[in-house]
Protein backbone atom coordinates (compact mmCIF):
# COMPACT_ATOMS: atom_id res chain seq x y z
CA UNK A 1 0.00 0.00 0.00
CA UNK A 2 1.83 3.67 -1.25
CA UNK A 3 2.13 5.48 1.85
CA UNK A 4 -0.05 9.32 2.32
CA UNK A 5 1.43 12.25 3.64
CA UNK A 6 -1.78 14.30 4.38
CA UNK A 7 -2.12 13.54 7.91
CA UNK A 8 -1.15 16.38 10.33
CA UNK A 9 -1.36 14.54 13.27
CA UNK A 10 1.65 12.98 15.03
CA UNK A 11 1.11 9.72 17.13
CA UNK A 12 2.82 8.51 19.62
CA UNK A 13 2.44 4.32 20.31
CA UNK A 14 3.49 3.19 23.64
CA UNK A 15 3.29 -1.08 23.88
CA UNK A 16 5.55 -2.57 20.59
CA UNK A 17 4.38 -5.99 21.23
CA UNK A 18 2.36 -9.23 19.33
CA UNK A 19 -0.42 -6.44 18.07
CA UNK A 20 1.78 -2.78 18.48
CA UNK A 21 4.01 -4.05 15.67
CA UNK A 22 1.15 -4.56 12.99
CA UNK A 23 -0.81 -1.74 14.23
CA UNK A 24 1.86 1.02 14.38
CA UNK A 25 2.67 -0.69 10.30
CA UNK A 26 -0.96 0.54 9.39
CA UNK A 27 -0.36 3.68 10.78
CA UNK A 28 3.02 5.04 9.25
CA UNK A 29 1.43 3.85 5.72
CA UNK A 30 -1.81 5.95 6.25
CA UNK A 31 0.28 8.81 6.57
CA UNK A 32 1.01 9.70 10.55
CA UNK A 33 4.00 10.77 11.46
CA UNK A 34 5.06 8.42 13.88
CA UNK A 35 7.04 7.99 17.14
CA UNK A 36 7.29 4.76 19.06
CA UNK A 37 8.15 3.85 22.69
CA UNK A 38 8.28 0.68 24.80
CA UNK A 39 9.78 -0.20 28.04
CA UNK A 40 11.63 -2.87 26.11
CA UNK A 41 13.58 -0.44 23.87
CA UNK A 42 14.98 -2.61 21.63
CA UNK A 43 11.31 -3.75 20.21
CA UNK A 44 10.65 0.03 19.74
CA UNK A 45 13.91 0.65 17.44
CA UNK A 46 13.69 -2.96 16.00
CA UNK A 47 10.47 -2.18 14.47
CA UNK A 48 11.06 1.63 14.05
CA UNK A 49 14.09 0.56 11.24
CA UNK A 50 11.47 -1.65 9.72
CA UNK A 51 9.13 1.09 9.32
CA UNK A 52 11.15 3.97 9.01
CA UNK A 53 9.88 6.21 11.33
CA UNK A 54 11.42 7.31 15.63
CA UNK A 55 11.59 5.33 18.45
CA UNK A 56 12.49 7.18 21.72
CA UNK A 57 13.54 5.67 25.17
CA UNK A 58 11.94 8.66 27.46
CA UNK A 59 8.40 9.62 28.13
CA UNK A 60 9.29 12.84 27.58
CA UNK A 61 10.73 12.54 24.37
CA UNK A 62 7.65 10.43 23.37
CA UNK A 63 5.47 13.85 24.58
CA UNK A 64 7.21 15.96 22.47
CA UNK A 65 6.84 14.33 19.61
CA UNK A 66 2.70 13.40 20.15
CA UNK A 67 -0.41 15.15 19.96
CA UNK A 68 -1.79 12.01 20.16
CA UNK A 69 -0.41 8.84 22.44
CA UNK A 70 -2.45 5.38 21.46
CA UNK A 71 -1.27 2.78 24.63
CA UNK A 72 -1.82 -0.79 23.58
CA UNK A 73 -0.35 -2.44 26.89
CA UNK A 74 -0.76 -5.61 28.59
CA UNK A 75 -3.19 -3.62 31.51
CA UNK A 76 -5.48 -0.53 32.27
CA UNK A 77 -2.94 -0.76 35.66
CA UNK A 78 -0.11 -0.64 33.28
CA UNK A 79 -1.65 2.62 30.71
CA UNK A 80 -2.54 4.07 33.92
CA UNK A 81 1.47 3.74 35.48
CA UNK A 82 2.25 5.36 32.28
CA UNK A 83 0.00 8.36 32.38
CA UNK A 84 0.40 9.01 36.02
CA UNK A 85 3.56 7.78 37.35
CA UNK A 86 5.64 9.16 38.62
CA UNK A 87 3.36 11.98 39.85
CA UNK A 88 4.92 15.34 38.18
CA UNK A 89 7.31 13.56 35.86
CA UNK A 90 4.47 11.18 34.15
CA UNK A 91 3.27 11.12 30.54
CA UNK A 92 0.55 13.27 31.40
CA UNK A 93 2.46 15.48 32.71
CA UNK A 94 4.56 16.12 29.70
CA UNK A 95 1.55 16.01 26.83
CA UNK A 96 0.78 19.67 25.65
CA UNK A 97 -2.47 20.34 27.32
CA UNK A 98 -5.31 19.27 24.35
CA UNK A 99 -3.22 16.64 23.78
CA UNK A 100 -5.63 12.91 22.74
CA UNK A 101 -4.87 9.55 24.58
CA UNK A 102 -6.66 6.52 23.02
CA UNK A 103 -6.39 3.84 25.51
CA UNK A 104 -6.69 0.33 22.18
CA UNK A 105 -5.27 -2.05 25.51
CA UNK A 106 -8.12 -4.24 26.94
CA UNK A 107 -8.11 -2.75 30.04
CA UNK A 108 -11.08 -2.64 32.61
CA UNK A 109 -13.65 0.18 32.09
CA UNK A 110 -13.23 1.21 36.14
CA UNK A 111 -10.11 2.33 35.96
CA UNK A 112 -10.69 3.55 32.63
CA UNK A 113 -12.74 6.23 33.94
CA UNK A 114 -10.99 6.84 37.11
CA UNK A 115 -8.36 7.41 34.07
CA UNK A 116 -10.73 10.09 32.47
CA UNK A 117 -11.36 12.15 35.01
CA UNK A 118 -7.69 12.16 35.92
CA UNK A 119 -6.96 13.46 32.62
CA UNK A 120 -8.94 15.47 32.32
CA UNK A 121 -7.48 17.55 35.54
CA UNK A 122 -4.53 17.93 33.02
CA UNK A 123 -6.56 19.10 29.78
CA UNK A 124 -5.33 15.35 28.35
CA UNK A 125 -8.95 14.30 26.20
CA UNK A 126 -9.10 10.75 26.01
CA UNK A 127 -11.05 7.68 24.52
CA UNK A 128 -11.02 4.08 24.85
CA UNK A 129 -10.91 1.96 21.96
CA UNK A 130 -9.92 -1.89 22.45
CA UNK A 131 -9.73 -4.21 19.33
CA UNK A 132 -11.28 -7.30 18.60
CA UNK A 133 -9.53 -9.53 15.90
CA UNK A 134 -6.24 -10.80 17.13
CA UNK A 135 -2.76 -10.32 16.14
CA UNK A 136 -4.26 -11.75 12.05
CA UNK A 137 -6.93 -8.37 12.45
CA UNK A 138 -4.09 -6.25 13.06
CA UNK A 139 -1.83 -7.32 10.49
CA UNK A 140 -4.25 -7.64 7.81
CA UNK A 141 -5.14 -3.64 9.38
CA UNK A 142 -9.12 -4.96 10.01
CA UNK A 143 -9.36 -4.94 13.34
CA UNK A 144 -13.35 -4.04 14.77
CA UNK A 145 -13.06 -0.99 17.40
CA UNK A 146 -15.06 -0.63 20.14
CA UNK A 147 -14.76 3.19 20.95
CA UNK A 148 -15.90 4.52 23.98
CA UNK A 149 -15.50 8.19 25.46
CA UNK A 150 -17.63 11.22 26.66
CA UNK A 151 -16.05 13.95 24.97
CA UNK A 152 -17.65 14.19 21.32
CA UNK A 153 -14.74 16.17 19.94
CA UNK A 154 -12.20 13.81 21.28
CA UNK A 155 -14.36 10.78 19.48
CA UNK A 156 -14.49 12.40 16.11
CA UNK A 157 -10.57 13.15 16.34
CA UNK A 158 -9.82 9.79 17.51
CA UNK A 159 -11.26 8.35 14.43
CA UNK A 160 -8.80 8.93 11.21
CA UNK A 161 -6.51 7.15 13.39
CA UNK A 162 -8.42 4.12 13.94
CA UNK A 163 -9.40 4.21 10.99
CA UNK A 164 -6.30 3.23 9.80
CA UNK A 165 -6.04 -0.09 11.67
CA UNK A 166 -9.90 -1.38 11.37
CA UNK A 167 -12.33 -1.57 9.35
CA UNK A 168 -15.46 -1.26 11.67
CA UNK A 169 -15.79 1.26 14.38
CA UNK A 170 -18.47 1.10 16.55
CA UNK A 171 -19.39 4.10 19.21
CA UNK A 172 -20.36 2.11 22.07
CA UNK A 173 -21.24 5.13 24.32
CA UNK A 174 -19.83 7.00 27.29
CA UNK A 175 -15.51 6.50 28.84
CA UNK A 176 -15.39 2.66 29.44
CA UNK A 177 -17.63 1.40 27.36
CA UNK A 178 -15.17 -0.29 24.59
CA UNK A 179 -13.71 -1.71 27.71
CA UNK A 180 -16.47 -3.18 28.97
CA UNK A 181 -18.00 -4.05 25.96
CA UNK A 182 -14.51 -5.80 25.01
CA UNK A 183 -13.87 -7.68 28.46
CA UNK A 184 -17.23 -9.04 27.48
CA UNK A 185 -16.78 -9.86 24.02
CA UNK A 186 -13.50 -12.26 25.24
CA UNK A 187 -15.80 -13.77 28.33
CA UNK A 188 -17.57 -15.55 25.51
CA UNK A 189 -14.73 -15.72 23.38
CA UNK A 190 -13.15 -17.78 26.35
CA UNK A 191 -16.64 -19.62 27.15
CA UNK A 192 -16.74 -21.04 23.85
CA UNK A 193 -13.01 -22.42 23.86
CA UNK A 194 -13.74 -23.62 26.99
CA UNK A 195 -16.79 -25.92 25.97
CA UNK A 196 -15.37 -26.84 22.88
CA UNK A 197 -12.29 -28.02 24.81
CA UNK A 198 -14.05 -29.86 26.90
CA UNK A 199 -16.20 -31.35 24.39
CA UNK A 200 -12.88 -32.48 22.55
CA UNK A 201 -11.43 -34.18 25.43
CA UNK A 202 -14.73 -35.98 26.52
CA UNK A 203 -14.61 -37.29 22.47
CA UNK A 204 -11.27 -38.46 22.43
CA UNK A 205 -11.93 -40.55 25.87
CA UNK A 206 -14.59 -42.08 24.46
CA UNK A 207 -12.69 -42.77 20.99
CA UNK A 208 -13.32 -40.08 18.87
CA UNK A 209 -10.69 -38.41 17.25
CA UNK A 210 -10.55 -34.91 17.77
CA UNK A 211 -8.86 -33.58 14.50
CA UNK A 212 -12.67 -34.89 12.91
CA UNK A 213 -14.31 -33.97 15.59
CA UNK A 214 -12.98 -30.11 15.00
CA UNK A 215 -14.04 -30.08 11.25
CA UNK A 216 -17.50 -31.72 12.38
CA UNK A 217 -18.29 -28.99 14.33
CA UNK A 218 -16.93 -26.57 11.87
CA UNK A 219 -19.72 -27.64 9.43
CA UNK A 220 -21.87 -27.95 12.29
CA UNK A 221 -24.04 -25.99 15.25
CA UNK A 222 -21.42 -26.24 17.41
CA UNK A 223 -18.80 -23.70 15.73
CA UNK A 224 -17.77 -21.36 16.86
CA UNK A 225 -14.29 -18.40 16.83
CA UNK A 226 -12.21 -20.82 18.65
CA UNK A 227 -13.32 -24.02 16.90
CA UNK A 228 -12.71 -22.40 13.23
CA UNK A 229 -9.67 -20.62 14.37
CA UNK A 230 -7.31 -21.08 17.37
CA UNK A 231 -8.95 -24.57 18.41
CA UNK A 232 -7.69 -25.89 14.55
CA UNK A 233 -5.11 -23.92 13.97
CA UNK A 234 -3.26 -24.35 17.17
CA UNK A 235 -4.44 -27.25 19.40
CA UNK A 236 -5.04 -29.65 17.31
CA UNK A 237 -1.83 -28.98 15.60
CA UNK A 238 0.08 -28.89 18.43
CA UNK A 239 1.80 -25.49 17.35
CA UNK A 240 -0.59 -23.36 20.52
CA UNK A 241 1.10 -19.65 19.47
CA UNK A 242 -2.08 -17.91 18.20
CA UNK A 243 -0.28 -14.77 19.53
CA UNK A 244 -2.23 -14.16 22.33
CA UNK A 245 -1.06 -14.64 26.12
CA UNK A 246 -3.27 -17.07 28.58
CA UNK A 247 -2.63 -13.62 31.19
CA UNK A 248 -4.30 -11.61 28.90
CA UNK A 249 -7.84 -13.45 27.81
CA UNK A 250 -7.55 -14.49 32.27
CA UNK A 251 -7.63 -10.94 32.50
CA UNK A 252 -10.24 -9.84 29.89
CA UNK A 253 -12.71 -12.95 31.83
CA UNK A 254 -11.99 -11.65 35.15
CA UNK A 255 -12.94 -8.00 34.08
CA UNK A 256 -16.08 -9.28 32.79
CA UNK A 257 -17.05 -11.39 35.70
CA UNK A 258 -15.93 -8.50 38.11
CA UNK A 259 -18.40 -6.07 36.06
CA UNK A 260 -21.15 -8.69 36.91
CA UNK A 261 -20.53 -8.59 40.31
CA UNK A 262 -19.94 -5.06 40.72
CA UNK A 263 -23.41 -4.64 39.09
CA UNK A 264 -24.68 -6.85 41.89
CA UNK A 265 -25.47 -9.64 39.31
CA UNK A 266 -25.60 -13.61 39.65
CA UNK A 267 -24.03 -14.80 36.49
CA UNK A 268 -22.91 -18.96 36.98
CA UNK A 269 -21.12 -19.26 34.06
CA UNK A 270 -19.12 -16.20 33.89
CA UNK A 271 -18.07 -16.92 37.27
CA UNK A 272 -17.33 -20.87 36.08
CA UNK A 273 -15.59 -19.66 32.80
CA UNK A 274 -13.46 -17.34 34.94
CA UNK A 275 -12.52 -19.97 37.66
CA UNK A 276 -11.34 -22.25 34.73
CA UNK A 277 -8.91 -20.05 33.02
CA UNK A 278 -7.96 -18.55 36.48
CA UNK A 279 -6.94 -22.60 37.08
CA UNK A 280 -5.07 -22.72 33.93
CA UNK A 281 -3.05 -19.16 34.59
CA UNK A 282 -2.22 -20.71 37.89
CA UNK A 283 -1.09 -24.04 36.53
CA UNK A 284 0.65 -22.71 33.63
CA UNK A 285 1.48 -18.99 34.04
CA UNK A 286 0.60 -15.88 31.58
CA UNK A 287 3.29 -15.94 29.31
CA UNK A 288 1.97 -18.86 27.67
CA UNK A 289 -0.17 -18.84 24.89
CA UNK A 290 -3.68 -18.96 25.79
CA UNK A 291 -4.65 -22.39 24.04
CA UNK A 292 -2.31 -24.14 25.93
CA UNK A 293 -5.36 -24.13 28.68
CA UNK A 294 -6.52 -27.10 26.67
CA UNK A 295 -3.29 -28.86 27.98
CA UNK A 296 -4.20 -27.78 31.42
CA UNK A 297 -7.71 -28.68 31.61
CA UNK A 298 -7.03 -32.08 29.44
CA UNK A 299 -4.13 -33.40 32.07
CA UNK A 300 -6.11 -32.52 35.32
CA UNK A 301 -8.85 -34.53 33.56
CA UNK A 302 -6.92 -37.49 33.08
CA UNK A 303 -5.54 -36.96 36.27
CA UNK A 304 -9.26 -37.96 38.40
P1 LIG B 1 2.28 -7.98 24.29
O1 LIG B 1 2.66 -8.47 25.63
O2 LIG B 1 2.76 -8.72 23.07
O3 LIG B 1 2.75 -6.45 24.11
C1 LIG B 1 2.68 -5.52 25.16
C2 LIG B 1 3.88 -4.58 25.01
O4 LIG B 1 3.80 -3.60 26.07
C3 LIG B 1 5.24 -5.28 25.19
O5 LIG B 1 6.07 -4.95 24.08
C4 LIG B 1 5.78 -4.73 26.50
O6 LIG B 1 7.19 -4.61 26.53
C5 LIG B 1 5.12 -3.36 26.55
N1 LIG B 1 5.04 -2.81 27.89
C6 LIG B 1 4.69 -3.41 29.05
N2 LIG B 1 4.76 -2.55 30.09
C7 LIG B 1 5.15 -1.36 29.57
C8 LIG B 1 5.38 -0.08 30.13
N3 LIG B 1 5.25 0.15 31.44
N4 LIG B 1 5.77 0.91 29.30
C9 LIG B 1 5.94 0.71 27.98
N5 LIG B 1 5.73 -0.50 27.38
C10 LIG B 1 5.34 -1.51 28.17
O7 LIG B 1 0.69 -7.87 24.29
P2 LIG B 1 -0.31 -7.87 23.03
O8 LIG B 1 -0.69 -9.26 22.71
O9 LIG B 1 0.23 -6.96 22.00
O10 LIG B 1 -1.59 -7.18 23.73
C11 LIG B 1 -1.63 -5.80 24.04
C12 LIG B 1 -3.05 -5.46 24.46
O11 LIG B 1 -3.95 -5.80 23.41
C13 LIG B 1 -3.52 -6.22 25.72
O12 LIG B 1 -4.32 -5.38 26.50
C14 LIG B 1 -4.33 -7.37 25.12
O13 LIG B 1 -5.30 -7.86 26.04
C15 LIG B 1 -4.94 -6.70 23.91
N6 LIG B 1 -5.30 -7.58 22.79
C16 LIG B 1 -4.45 -8.57 22.39
C17 LIG B 1 -4.81 -9.39 21.31
C18 LIG B 1 -3.92 -10.50 20.82
O14 LIG B 1 -4.38 -11.36 20.05
N7 LIG B 1 -2.64 -10.54 21.20
C19 LIG B 1 -6.04 -9.19 20.66
C20 LIG B 1 -6.86 -8.14 21.08
C21 LIG B 1 -6.48 -7.34 22.15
Amino acid sequence: MAENNTQTERVGFVGIGNMGVPMSRHLKKAGFELTLYDVDSAAAKTCAEELGCQSVTSIKELAAASDIIITMLPTGHIVRQVMLEPAGDALADHLAAGSLLIDMSSSDPSGSKELGTLLAEKNVQFVDAPVSGGVNGAINGTLAIMLGGDDANAIERAKPVLSAMGTRIFETGPLGSGHAMKALNNSVTAAGFAAASEALIVGERFGLKPDVMVDIFNVSTGRNFSTELTIKNEVITGNFASGFALALLSKDVKIAADLALSLEMDMPLLAETNRRWLSALDDLGGDNDHTLAFTSWKNKTTQT
